[in-house]
């Protein structure tokens, strides 16, 4: 089977989005230190190019949890494989996501952050797929909706690969 991936959001569209959301994150948390966690891998890439871009104090933690393997179906299942190195209360807590789907895994992860009592808790996403929502989550700053495709690149993967494009690409196999 050959894999192919063709562009759906292109470097241009991405950064000048970013740039735009860090903007407005940097209005909205004016005065304040942003704690971001980002939620790896996928979320390392616009997680690094949205700290880069906003210019109120921020700090950053990171977390990992499982959803998928290597298939590219939610198995509803949310483990948690790297908590936080530091506590998040009384912090203003930004979780920095690659893409919701399902929701699942956002819901079950905001709802244990909000148990350890930040100040604030917010959800910023790169990408949204609200037609393949089961789990209501609130998100507060989104990227791009896009339709219910298997997407690739900006740390998004299959089977580990395609991380590092520097583009959102849709993958296909012929
Ligand atoms: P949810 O719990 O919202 O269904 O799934 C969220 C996680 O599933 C994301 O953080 C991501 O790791 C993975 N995921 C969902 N859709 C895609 C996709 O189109 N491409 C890739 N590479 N991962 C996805």
């Amino acid at each position: 089977m050959a894999e192919s991936v063709k562009v759906l959001i292109s470097e241009e569209d991405v950064n000048s989005r970013i740039r735009a959301m860090a903007e407005e994150i940097t209005r909205d948390y004016a005065g304040k230190q942003i704690h971001m966690i980002c939620v790896l891998k996928g979320g390392s890439f616009f997680m690094c190019e949205l700290a880069k871009r906003i210019t109120t104090q921020v700090s950053i933690d990171f977390m990992s949890v499982s959803s998928y393997g290597s298939d590219t179906k939610s198995s509803g299942v949310v483990k948690i494989v790297k908590d936080l190195d530091e506590s998040i209360q009384g912090k203003d807590v930004l979780v920095v996501e690659d893409i919701v789907d399902s929701g699942r895994t956002l819901s079950y992860l905001m709802e244990m952050l909000r148990d350890r009592g930040p100040a604030s808790l917010r959800l910023c996403t790169l990408l949204d797929k609200p037609d393949r929502r089961v789990v209501d989550v609130d998100v507060n700053y989104t990227g791009f909706k896009i339709p219910d495709a298997y997407v690739v690149g900006y740390g998004l993967d299959y089977d580990q690969r395609y991380r590092n494009l520097p583009y959102i690409g849709v993958i296909s196999f012929d």
